[in-house]
């Protein structure tokens, strides 16, 4: 089969190029760096099937970062039949950069101009017959996103793949002229492939070529010797560079016809940025729309007109949809979709439990109660799930989440962290495991491993649930009147990211010190987000989520419920007598370890539930909710509710509760893919440690000073003298 590659610059369009001609559905996203790894897919409609790879985003070809390395590695040593260039024609001359880079290799080369839309809209115009004779490459105006002119780049570059093609450089009328030809001879001699690529790279002293070529290295020591031109003080790399934007400015960019040429124009990306990533307002704002976001996903209360209804007002009273929309106030969308779902489920599971009235008691007892209770307590969720899912997919789409990894580096540099670091954090929202590979994308070691060990913190989709349960008890226990949830999530998701913030902040003046490297990344312009893209990642979100469902969550819930019917002499226990259960046995052995944190020994009757759940979540997060919605139908109680409600816990205790979900060892998929990206066992152990320790220090915070405010005193004073012991030992090693 063919082999074609995608290649170019950090937000070019080359994943959605990609999903565009493989009809597959990688996450396109408006920030650098989404594409760590690379990705295969095959186009069809040529006359042979054509298999493409979508390559991590690069500026250059040099092995500065790991994405160039993958890049470069992949074009050279897996010899593409044909390499397709994707470059944003909005920013043509610095996307051009790169292409006189792959032209220096002896491959088959096709320009795609993309977002030719955009360039239109500006009314801009490139001369593509031009720039092609100019390039000596075939040059073909495509707009990925509206799925224009892919078939022709296609049967241009299926046509370019059967002519074979040798490198050029562009470095002809530069001083390294007679030195690069040299070095190509020499190269060729000794058979080296893409002697013209190499030549060039071993005259900026590359890194990786030195090592390879080292007679070779001494044609460039002697040309360094005798040249006297010193423009760049004898750095040759700054004299290829240079090059190579002189050339691009000379020749390729009068093929670019600018409407509003000679005029700084102010775009309408710059005038939202003026406000959306003003210094002081940039922050708080960024916070009030993930609060706008939270309140259209958990809120009972609409916009807080609950005010302006009656006492008991109920929407649609005494029909099945009763409060459905509303009860007291006005129902979010997201509270809204869940009532549906919720009904649905209720009916079905109603439905089948009336037609197992008359089977033996174990059978409906592990349907109804074990499968239906359990799965469908996480199924309930999924719509909420999925529209806070949607609004991060916007915010991410429409290129504002590029602006908050900004907003971050600007205030948080000073503490050591690094606006790239941010974007894997972010990322984290979603789901940790794909967060963690990306990380990939950092150089430094040590702030990728502080990076991944803070991820979890960012609460996942799948820790959702857990929140919204909660909250709903909270709500109950403090008789707060419509709703609040909304101010209980977010709350929790920020102090997730506070906890993250402060332990990267004390991992980096501690065990992780290390440079913070430079934060240099283009924002990319703002546009409206895609229907049909987000679409396609509200679907992915949900397979994957109800796949999940029906596997792991199903066959945990079995078990449960299994462990939690049965005694250990194996006799069947029927709802009085679960806590006689081998479930309930075994988890009140462990249930003392949570008793600092609210939700151990304290407890009454069923608190041996905190515990178990909190274990089962190891498996998968949705676990936590399964396992209680499973129990508390088994329990005879009316939902999570009334489970929580009958062990007695407090509202510190139900909030610790939340926190420790939240921060202590992930999922096993998390897990398993944090120990994938640390390169030694001691520092994957020590990452478990960590998240234990995290988690009870920050749940036993909440459960103390929730229930004896006068112990954020101690909590104070351990804060301070922890500070000024790092202090003083930073500035120790600082004077050693
Ligand atoms: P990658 O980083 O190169 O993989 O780029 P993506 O495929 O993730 O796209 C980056 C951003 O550019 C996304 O927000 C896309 O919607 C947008 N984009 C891609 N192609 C086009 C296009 O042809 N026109 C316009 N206007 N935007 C595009
Ligand atoms: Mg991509």
């Amino acid at each position: 089969m063919l082999k074609f590659a995608l290649a170019g610059n950090p937000n070019s369009g080359k994943t959605t190029l990609f999903n565009g001609l493989t009809g597959s559905t990688a996450h396109v996203g408006n920030w650098p760096g989404v594409t760590v790894d690379k990705r295969e897919g095959v186009y069809k409609k040529c006359d042979e099937p054509i298999a493409l790879v979508d390559l991590p985003g690069i500026y250059s070809l040099s092995p500065y970062t790991q994405e160039e390395v993958i890049a470069r590695n992949y074009i050279l040593d897996e010899k593409p039949d044909c390499v397709i260039n994707i470059i944003d024609a909005t920013n043509l001359e610095r996307n051009l950069y790169l292409t006189t880079q792959i032209m220096e290799i002896d491959v088959p080369v096709v320009l795609a101009l993309n977002m030719m839309d955009a360039v239109e809209k500006r009314g801009d115009n490139i001369d593509a017959k031009e720039l092609e004779n100019r390039l000596g490459l075939p040059v073909v105006k495509i707009s990925a996103l509206k799925g224009e002119g892919l078939d022709k780049l296609m049967s241009i570059a299926y046509a370019a793949s059967k002519v074979k093609r040798e490198g050029k450089t562009v470095l002809e009328e530069t001083a390294l002229k007679h030195l690069v030809k040299d070095l190509t001879i020499a190269l060729s001699g000794q058979g080296v492939e893409n002697p013209v690529f190499h030549a060039v790279k071993l005259a900026e002293l590359d890194d990786l070529e030195v090592l390879m070529h080292k007679d070779a290295v001494k044609m460039v020591d002697a040309f360094k010797k005798s040249n006297l031109d010193d423009t760049f003080g004898g750095d040759f790399e700054a004299l290829v560079a240079d090059g190579r934007y002189k050339y691009i400015t000379k020749y390729f960019s009068p093929t670019l016809k600018r409407k509003n040429k000679d005029k700084f124009i102010v775009t309408p990306s710059d005038k939202a940025d003026k406000i959306l990533t003003h210094k002081i307002w940039g922050f708080p704002i960024f916070l009030l729309i993930l609060f706008a976001i939270f309140h259209l996903t958990f809120s009972e209360n609409l916009l807080f007109l609950g005010a302006l209804f009656p006492e008991g007002y109920v929407t649609l009273q005494g029909t099945a949809f009763e409060g459905v929309f509303g009860e007291g106030g006005i129902n979010s969308p997201g509270v809204t979709l869940m009532n549906l779902v919720g009904l649905l489920t209720d009916t079905i599971s109603g439905g089948i439990s009336s037609l197992l009235e008359n089977s033996a008691p174990w059978v409906s007892g592990l349907i109804c109660d074990g499968i239906l209770g359990g799965v469908f307590a996480v199924l309930g969720f999924l719509p909420q799930i999925l529209v806070l899912f949607l609004f991060f997919s916007i915010l991410e789409d429409s290129g504002y989440m590029a602006r908050i990894a900004f907003i971050l580096d600007r205030a948080l540099r000073k503490f050591g962290l690094s606006g790239r670091a941010f974007l894997p954090m972010i990322m984290g929202f979603g789901c940790s495991v794909p967060a963690m590979i990306n990380t990939r994308t950092l150089a430094d070691e040590k702030e990728k491993l502080a990076t991944i060990r803070v991820i979890p913190f960012f609460s996942c989709g799948a820790k959702l649930p857990i929140l919204t349960a909660v909250a709903g008890t909270i709500i109950t226990k403090g008789s707060l009147t419509a709703g609040y949830a909304d101010v209980i999530t977010y709350s929790m998701y920020l102090l997730g990211m506070l906890t993250a913030f402060v332990s990267v902040i004390l991992m980096r003046k501690t065990t992780q010190k290390g440079e913070i490297p430079p934060f240099i990344m283009e924002l990319p312009a703002y546009h409206a987000p895609q229907i049909r893209n987000l679409i396609a990642l509200l679907w992915e979100k949900a397979k994957h989520f109800i796949e999940k469902a029906f596997t792991i969550i199903l066959a945990s819930t079995i078990i449960v419920w299994v462990v939690s019917h049965f005694s250990f002499t194996w006799t069947f226990l029927d709802e009085e007598q679960m806590s006689n259960s081998i479930l309930a046995g075994l988890s009140g052995l462990i249930q003392p370890i949570f008793t600092p944190l609210g939700f151990g020994s304290q407890l009454a009757d069923y608190g041996w539930v905190f515990a178990l759940a909190a274990i089962t979540g190891l498996i998968a997060k949705e676990n936590v909710v399964a396992t209680l919605g499973s129990l508390a139908v088994g329990l005879g109680f009316a939902g999570i509710d009334g489970l929580f409600l009958a062990t007695g816990i407090t509202i510190p205790a139900l909030l610790s509760f939340i926190a420790f979900n939240m921060t202590t060892i992930p999922c096993f998929a998390a897990v398993s893919a944090a120990k994938g990206e640390m390169s030694d066992k001691k520092k994957f152990n020590w990452t478990l440690l960590f998240w234990i320790a995290v988690s009870f220090i920050v749940s036993s915070a909440i459960y103390f000073i929730g229930t004896w405010w006068w112990t954020c005193f101690i909590y104070l004073v351990v804060a301070a003298i922890v500070c000024v012991v790092i202090n003083l030992i930073d500035k120790k090693t600082i004077k050693a």
